[in-house]
């Protein structure tokens, strides 16, 4: 009999983020099972883009929080070797007079009452920030200088690695095939190397979450949803790692823009992808056409990208929700269940703080932050936190 205080199902960011948690919480008899490797799921396919800005209130405050300890990783998890990959350089947000402009305002006098960093510049002073683009159609230009980018894969292996050295075990190739119950309570799993029993499962199996619909019968609202990303080049007009991110609310795509190893650039676009039929993340096809029109966007923006070339590019799967927000906490009807799923291209940047909360919610004690609005049965109440810019883009 292997029998665990808690199981977690899956181990990219949010899993191992858990699993830290749960250990830091005093909660060290941890098994963490995943069918492929640390961080090998969507973990790696993201842009990595931190922020705090958002229209839904309740992600600011889970993005503020996970902020700080982004801030100092390598302090929080009291490990010097560990490392986020950050840089800091800050995000840039404009929108042109539109639909976008009031939600830009009231997002960004938003981030202001909650005490974050946010000013609002003019043309000028955001040209100088980002020389390569052209800001002359801006009616609002916000600038959030403690936010910019990190890298997901090393953050996921970073919580691991502190976890494994709090006692958790964590391993990998290793299939969970059902959820067991007892009298309707979670009582352990299945999986292709042996049956594991705990009165705790945390599943944060983003697009395979529907996993838990065949398992309990209680439906996952989750659609996976490819997305691609575009590093362009052109020698005259380097993207360097002093360029803040960039999201440009008056493009069709609402592109994102950052630098990519200091000289090129990461784009991609802040709408709705290519919805797949089942849940997979192996790389997929970026139509010529495809390229055509994120270049022009790019080009409209930044000038010299006229005559841009494409240094790189991938495919990365979204786990979408219906408001494009994630589920968070347990499940009432079956307790010892708790799920963390739906991140909507979205949960790196809120991945230390829901990993916290998630721990919390398991074992049973109060939240760091309040994840009530998250609940599953918002999609029957009708309570959807649908961001003001719409599906998609920043939520
Ligand atoms: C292209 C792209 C760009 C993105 N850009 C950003 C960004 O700029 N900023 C941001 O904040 N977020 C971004 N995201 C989102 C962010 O990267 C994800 O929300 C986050 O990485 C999801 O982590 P996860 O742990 O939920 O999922 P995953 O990393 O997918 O982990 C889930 C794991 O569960 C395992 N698993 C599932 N089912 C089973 C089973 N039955 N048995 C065993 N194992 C199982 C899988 O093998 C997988 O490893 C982006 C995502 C993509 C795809």
């Amino acid at each position: 009999m292997q029998t665990y205080d808690a199981i977690v199902l899956g181990a990219g960011v949010i899993g191992s983020s858990v699993a830290y948690h749960l250990a830091r919480l005093g909660c060290t008899n941890v098994l963490v099972l995943d069918r492929t490797q640390i961080g090998a799921g969507t973990t790696s396919q993201s842009s990595g883009i931190l922020r705090t800005h958002y229209s839904v209130i309740e992600n600011v405050r889970l993005a503020q929080a996970s902020w700080q300890v982004f801030n100092d990783f390598a302090g929080y998890l009291g490990d010097e070797e560990a490392s986020a990959g950050m840089v800091k350089c800050g995000y840039l947000i404009a929108a042109p007079d539109g639909s976008k402009l009031p939600p830009l305002r009231a997002s960004l006098q938003a981030q202001q009452a909650q005490g974050i960093e946010v000013r609002l510049l003019d043309a000028r002073e955001a040209q100088a920030l980002l020389p390569i683009a052209r800001f002359d159609d801006a009616a609002l230009i916000g600038y959030e200088p403690e936010a910019g980018f990190a890298d997901a894969y090393l953050v996921a292996t970073s919580f691991a690695r502190a976890a494994r050295r709090l006692g958790v075990k964590i391993r990998e190739g290793v299939e969970v095939e059902m959820l067991l119950l007892e009298g309707g309570k979670v009582a352990g799993v299945r999986t292709s190397q042996g049956t594991f029993f705990s009165d705790k499962v945390i599943s944060t199996q983003n697009i395979w979450a529907t996993d838990i619909e065949r398992w309990t019968g209680i439906a996952s609202p989750v659609v996976p949803e490819r997305h691609a990303v575009l590093a362009l080049e052109t020698p005259s007009a380097p993207y360097t790692f002093q360029m803040p991110v960039y999201k440009d609310l008056g493009s069709p795509g609402m592109l994102y823009c950052r630098s990519y190893g200091g000289k090129q650039m990461l784009v991609s676009e802040g709408t709705v992808g290519e919805t797949l039929a089942s849940p997979d993340n192996e790389q997929g096809d970026i139509g010529i056409d495809y390229m055509v029109e994120v270049g022009a966007q790019v080009a409209e923006r930044f000038p010299a990208y006229e005559a841009a070339g494409i240094a790189s590019s991938w495919t990365g799967v979204y786990d979408v929700t219906p408001d494009w927000n994630p589920v968070l906490g347990g499940l009432p009807d079956v307790p010892g269940l708790v799920v963390g799923y739906g991140f909507s291209g979205h949960g790196f940047k809120l991945s230390p703080a829901v990993g916290r909360v998630l721990a919390q919610a398991a074992l049973g004690l109060a939240t760091d932050v309040d994840i009530t609005a998250y609940a599953l049965e918002r999609f029957r109440n009708g309570g959807l936190l649908t961001g003001k810019y719409g599906l998609g883009a920043v939520s």
